[in-house]
């Protein structure tokens, strides 16, 4: 019997060490420990697991409770600064360095010096950037489109190409002073008209006859008027006075002229005759004569009083 009881001792108290005890004392569970006595270790339920964050920029995902992490950062995803923002994260909003420099669009004919970003503008608008005119086309600005005046064939009829060279005729005729390049504007007089074979000054030739012209220029002071020659216009070369004729079928043909001035000044009026003598063959029809400022002729403008007459 003491012996039986001698063992009953022994497992109770085997028992008591295994952790049996009378009165567990709990510790709460946690994130990742179930709850637990304090006493001999015994452990109820489940871990509670962790109340996970989602990553941020700047944090990982991150337990709200324990503060456990798991993975990296997501890191930050950064706009380009630009002049109205620095470097800016898209997601936080976190920024980093200063606004970068305008992103200038440089200044054209239609707006100043701008930025594409902010709209600033900075100085004023070009000047267009002018292509000459021809005979299809006016002059415009290769930038905006802007078309200015008149295409040059229109121009040149518009500039009474259809006039006859007729003694007597007459008109005002504004070109440019001799002394300072002013406009001045007086008359100018077709006083003589001539077809001939030849003259003393002027020789013969089978086929051909000189046609002539004489103006006289009452001007109120010195002036450089040219008379000239120049065909039909019969393609695209640039509109220019000549040293040639052409033919209906394009074919061209250099002619002899020769000119002659002379002036005298009359009561404070400057008066002088240009005569223009040229060269063609007698069926030649399409001789025009004109009568131009010097100036422009020589820097290969179009003198707005240019004045054309067929010369039959
Ligand atoms: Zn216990
Ligand atoms: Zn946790
Ligand atoms: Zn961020
Ligand atoms: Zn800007
Ligand atoms: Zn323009």
């Amino acid at each position: 019997m003491k012996r039986l009881l001698t063992c009953i001792l022994l497992i109770l108290c085997i028992m008591m060490i295994d952790g049996c005890c009378l009165k567990h004392d709990w510790q709460e569970a946690t994130c990742d420990k179930p709850m637990t006595c304090k006493i001999c270790g015994e452990t109820q339920g489940e871990p509670l697991g962790h109340e996970w964050l989602d990553a941020t920029c700047t944090l990982a995902k991150t337990c709200s409770v324990c503060g456990a992490t798991e993975g990296e950062p997501l890191g930050h995803d950064w706009m380009a600064a630009t002049c109205e923002h620095p470097k800016t994260c898209r997601v936080c909003g976190a920024t980093e360095g200063g606004n970068a420099d305008h992103d200038w669009i440089e200044a054209t004919c239609l707006h100043p010096r701008k930025c594409s970003v902010c709209g600033i503008t900075e100085g004023g608008t070009l000047p267009h950037t002018w292509v000459r005119a021809n005979y299809d086309s006016s002059k415009y600005c290769s930038v905006c489109g802007v078309v200015e005046g008149d295409s040059l064939i229109p121009a040149f009829e518009k500039r009474k190409y259809e006039f006859t060279l007729k003694k007597g005729t007459t008109w005002d005729y504004t070109t440019i002073a001799n002394a300072d390049n002013s406009n001045v504007t007086g008359k100018a007089t077709v006083i003589d008209t001539r077809n001939y074979y030849s003259d003393g000054a002027h020789a013969g030739r089978d086929g051909y006859e000189w046609r002539e012209a004489t103006v006289e220029f009452k001007m109120p002071t010195g002036c450089k008027v040219m008379l000239g020659y120049t065909d039909k216009y019969t393609g695209m070369e640039e509109y220019a006075v000549t040293n040639y004729i052409t033919y209906s079928d394009g074919t061209r043909m250099p002619v002899v002229a020769t000119e002659s001035y002379k002036y005298d000044w009359e009561d404070d009026v400057c008066v002088s005759y240009g005569t223009l003598s040229v060269q063609v063959p007698e069926d030649y029809e399409d001789l025009v004569f004109y009568v131009s400022s010097a100036d422009y002729a020589l820097t290969g403008r179009v003198d707005p009083n240019i004045r054309f007459m067929e010369m039959k």
